[in-house]
C-alpha cells in the first residue's frame, strides 16, 4: 500500500492527480486552503476507487502550516511514499506595474510553499530511504511569459529546487522531478480571451489545450516505481508548445 499527499487538490490539476493516484493504488492526502467542499468532492472520488482519502486544510505559504499538513497526512494515512507539490496561484500583470504584494504572494505560495512542503516530507523519506517528490512547474518557468514575471520566476525556481533536491536526496533513494504543463483547461486559465487561446492553439502541434488528466497521468507515473530510475528531470506536458 502506498501513500501520497497532493497539495491544492480541491480542484483542477491537483484533484485530477489525487484521483489518478488513487487509481494507481495510493491512499491520498488532499491538501486545500479554502475550498473544503472541493476537497470533500475529491475525497469522495478517491474513495470511489477503493483507496483511503484524508482532507487537510493549511496554507502552504506558511512554513508551520505546510509542516502540519504533512504531519497530519502521515498521522492519518501513514508515512508518505510520494508528494505532489501542486498548489499554486497567479497574480498576473506587466512587470512595470506589478505590486510588491503580487510579486511576494506568488513567490511565497508557488516557490516557498513548495520548499516548505518538500522539506517537511523529506526528513521521513530520507530516513526510510524511499520517496518520490513531483513538483508542478510550468512551461512558463522555462520560456518566460509577458505579464507573468512573478509566476515565471517562481516556476523557474521550482525547477532549480527540484534539481537540487534530486542531487541532495538521490543517495537516500528519494527522487524529485518536475512536470511543466502547457495551457491546461482549469479555473486558473478560465479567464483567457479567445485571442490568447487561438494564439496558444496555433503554437501547439497537438492542436488543443490540455486537460487536468493529461497532467495527472504523467504525475502518477513519476510517483510510482515505474519511474524508479528517473530523477532531476523536467518533463513538459504541453502538446508540443514549448519545444
Ligand atoms: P487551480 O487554481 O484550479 O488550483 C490551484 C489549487 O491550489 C487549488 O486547490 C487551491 O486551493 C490551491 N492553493 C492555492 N494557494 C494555496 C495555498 N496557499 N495553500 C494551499 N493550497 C493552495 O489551478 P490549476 O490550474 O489546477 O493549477 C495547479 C498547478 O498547476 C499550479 O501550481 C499551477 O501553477 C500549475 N499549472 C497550471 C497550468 C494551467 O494551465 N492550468 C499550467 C502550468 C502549471
Amino acid at each position: 500500500m502506498s501513500t501520497v499527499l497532493v497539495t491544492g487538490a480541491s480542484r483542477g490539476i491537483g484533484a485530477a492527480c489525487a484521483i489518478a493516484l488513487a487509481g494507481a493504488g495510493f491512499d491520498v492526502g488532499i491538501g486545500y486552503v479554502n475550498d473544503e467542499a472541493g476537497a470533500k468532492a475529491t475525497a469522495t472520488a478517491v474513495e470511489a476507487t477503493g483507496r483511503k482519502a484524508h482532507i487537510v486544510q493549511g496554507d502552504i505559504a506558511d512554513a508551520a502550516a505546510a509542516e502540519s499538513v504533512v504531519n497530519a497526512t502521515e498521522e492519518a494515512l501513514g508515512p508518505l511514499d510520494a508528494l505532489v507539490l501542486n498548489a499554486g496561484i497567479t497574480r498576473d500583470g506587466l512587470m512595470m506595474r506589478m505590486s510588491d504584494d503580487d510579486w511576494d504572494a506568488v513567490i511565497r505560495t508557488n516557490l516557498s510553499g513548495s520548499f516548505f512542503t518538500a522539506r517537511a516530507a523529506l526528513r521521513g523519506m530520507m530516513k526510510r530511504r524511499a520517496g518520490s517528490i513531483v513538483a508542478v512547474s510550468s512551461v512558463v518557468g522555462m520560456m518566460g511569459n509577458a505579464g507573468q514575471a512573478n509566476y515565471a520566476a517562481a516556476k523557474a525556481g521550482v525547477i532549480g529546487l527540484t534539481k537540487s533536491l534530486a542531487k541532495e536526496a538521490g543517495g537516500r533513494g528519494v527522487r524529485a522531478n518536475a512536470v511543466a504543463p502547457g495551457y491546461i483547461t482549469t479555473d486558473m486559465t478560465a479567464g483567457l480571451s479567445d485571442d490568447v487561446r487561438d494564439t496558444l492553439l496555433s503554437h501547439t502541434p497537438l492542436g488543443r489545450l490540455g486537460t487536468p488528466e493529461d497532467v495527472a497521468s504523467l504525475v502518477t507515473f513519476l510517483c510510482t516505481d515505474a519511474a524508479a530510475f528517473i530523477t532531476g528531470t523536467v518533463i513538459p506536458v504541453d502538446g508540443g508548445l514549448a519545444m
